[in-house]
């Protein structure tokens, strides 16, 4: 390895493949991602409580983006189910933050039998650097729509059946808005 000759390394995200400098930030085991990673999804979390008005409808979504790129393999199960029924539920039923935690504890109170879910290789092309990145809070609301639909799009079709059956069986109707 050439390491000791550049005074800035930079580490790649095993989960959403950003290549940052190393930062020092804690590890969790929630988590595949490197911690300059980690540090930066915090960072998004401070842009988005400065901005509450225009931000605050997406709290639960950049969770969820972020979760359902950053699958750590042998973590917990329920983990990328809930990310990705919180993508399902957001993109394609219309509902808000409060539907999608409410959702999230009634599937954890009626199931526990979930399915394990493989990310696939590359889990869309944005990245919480990217987004925290696009500028204003216009532009970082927008771009945290695209990055949540690119995660979301991202995973197989098969993937997404079993969540939305999952989702539709378990969560009742009056938490989709359409
Ligand atoms: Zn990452």
């Amino acid at each position: 390895m050439n390491s000791g000759d550049d005074t800035h390394e930079s580490s790649r995200c095993p989960g959403c493949r950003v290549e940052l400098p190393v930062t020092q930030w804690p590890d969790t085991p929630r988590y595949n991602a490197s911690p300059a990673c980690l540090k930066v999804a915090g960072d998004l979390l401070g842009f988005e409580v400065e901005h509450q008005v225009r931000l605050g409808y997406l709290h639960q979504l950049r969770i969820d983006a972020y979760g359902g790129q950053h699958v750590r393999v042998g973590a917990p199960r329920i983990g990328p189910v809930f990310a990705l029924n919180g993508l399902y539920m957001f993109l394609e039923r219309g509902s808000g933050n409060l539907d999608v935690r409410t959702a999230h504890g009634i599937m954890a109170n009626s199931f526990d039998d979930w399915p394990e879910l493989t990310p696939p290789a590359s889990v869309g092309r944005l990245t919480a650097s990217d987004v925290l990145a696009a500028g204003g809070p216009e532009q970082v609301e927008k771009a945290i729509l695209t990055w949540a639909d690119e995660v979301w799009q991202s995973w197989p079709e098969t993937d997404r059946a079993v969540i939305r059956k999952l989702t539709i069986d378990l969560v009742p109707e009056r938490y989709f808005r359409h």
